[in-house]
């Protein structure tokens, strides 16, 4: 089996030898230091601002969607979402199913972010932003620097999803002015799913989290207040947790540079070679997380050939995309020749 998809990626060995351990106890001096290891690793990944703060959830990256929104926005709010595709669209619902009052820039799709139709948002009284760093869902990677000046000339709290862009592409949080910024587990981590690691602005804590009590279980405060000692309220994911420590001190140690310039290597080299193809890709620009390859008609039936054929996973859409396009992973323990090989399997399936 080879996973080209977007996660469940390909897990590295050391991940599956800590995995597949026995799960220890973890009211413990020692989980509690691996716990603020994780969380001086991860602040450090993306750049935190001095003091910002670390919360670690075991739930996937939807429930750090729904934890970021209702421990930031309330009822005096007015929610500007950046809808993309399907996870700019899951922002738009938990807006709706909250009661929040919202609004969306829609980009439609196959098109790319335009600011000059953006900036008419401005100056209209919208209180947070919503983003996904990567939409995920058409690959559509966006301009958080500018997103960042955007919100800070409207005095907006940035709220980043960056679940799939996180160590794929570079991400500055304090330079970009975000105030939440999350990943998940089972993406570039490359572990098994389940747990969420979010970053946290003082100014997001001190003005709004303290005031927000709207879920008992993702309520940011209990879990500030016991990764102080570095502990969760909760049975948290302990052997995912475990992974997370050694995967983010291997990339810290080899730098963080390095574990972009893979992503990016892999990604060009992908589609470098893509060329070679009757095949187009979308032109707006792409994250480093996956390429997005466009078919007229029968991108599912590749997709059930190379599963039942090859064993290989390509990354499939739904709805209505589930013809028209296809995503390749660039995420988890994958080679240059992995993607030698996907491309000589695509040239003899589609001649
Ligand atoms: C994968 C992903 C999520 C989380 O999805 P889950 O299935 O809940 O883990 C959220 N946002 C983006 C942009 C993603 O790619």
């Amino acid at each position: 089996m080879k996973l080209f998809t977007v996660g469940p990626v390909e897990m590295y060995p050391s991940t599956l030898k800590i995995e597949g351990k026995q799960q220890p106890y973890f009211r413990t001096e020692e989980f509690s230091k691996v716990m603020k290891n994780i969380e001086k690793n991860f602040l450090a990944s993306v750049f935190a601002p001095k003091n910002a703060l670390f919360v670690a959830l075991t739930c996937s990256g939807t429930g750090a969607m729904e934890a970021a929104v209702v421990n930031t926005v309330n009822k005096d709010d007015k929610v500007l979402v950046i809808n993309g595709g399907s996870f700019g669209t899951r922002f738009k619902e938990l807006c709706k199913y909250h009661g929040f009052e919202y609004d969306e820039y829609l980009i439609p799709y196959g098109e790319a972010f335009d600011k000059e139709e953006f900036e008419k948002f401005s100056q209209k009284g919208f209180t947070v932003l919503l983003v996904n760093a990567c939409e995920t869902g058409t690959a559509q990677k966006y301009d958080l620097k500018y997103l960042g000046d955007f919100c800070k000339k409207n005095d907006m709290i940035f709220i980043v999803d960056a679940v799939s862009a996180y160590l794929a592409d570079p991400i500055f949080m304090e330079e970009c002015n975000i105030d939440i910024l999350f990943t998940a587990s089972q993406k570039a981590l490359a572990l098994a799913p389940g747990i969420s690691l979010v970053a946290i602005s003082e100014r997001a804590y001190s003005e709004r989290i303290v005031n927000n009590h709207l879920s008992y279980y993702f309520d940011f405060n209990y879990y500030i207040d016991n990764q102080k000692r570095g502990q969760t309220p909760f049975t948290p994911a302990v052997g995912t947790l475990l992974a997370t420590d050694e995967r983010l001190q291997t990339i810290i140690d080899n730098s963080i540079e390095v574990e972009w310039k893979k992503h990016r290597n892999r990604a060009e080299h992908f589609r470098r070679r893509l060329k070679e193809l009757p095949l187009n890709i979308p032109s707006y620009p792409m994250s480093n997380c996956c390429t997005c390859i466009l078919f007229d008609d029968n991108a599912s039936e590749i997709y059930t050939k190379f599963k039942e054929k090859y064993d290989i996973y390509l990354t499939p859409s739904g709805g209505e995309l589930k013809n028209k396009q296809l995503r390749v992973g660039h995420l988890g323990n994958l080679e240059l020749c992995d993607y030698d090989l996907l491309i000589e399997l695509l040239k003899k399936e589609l001649y």
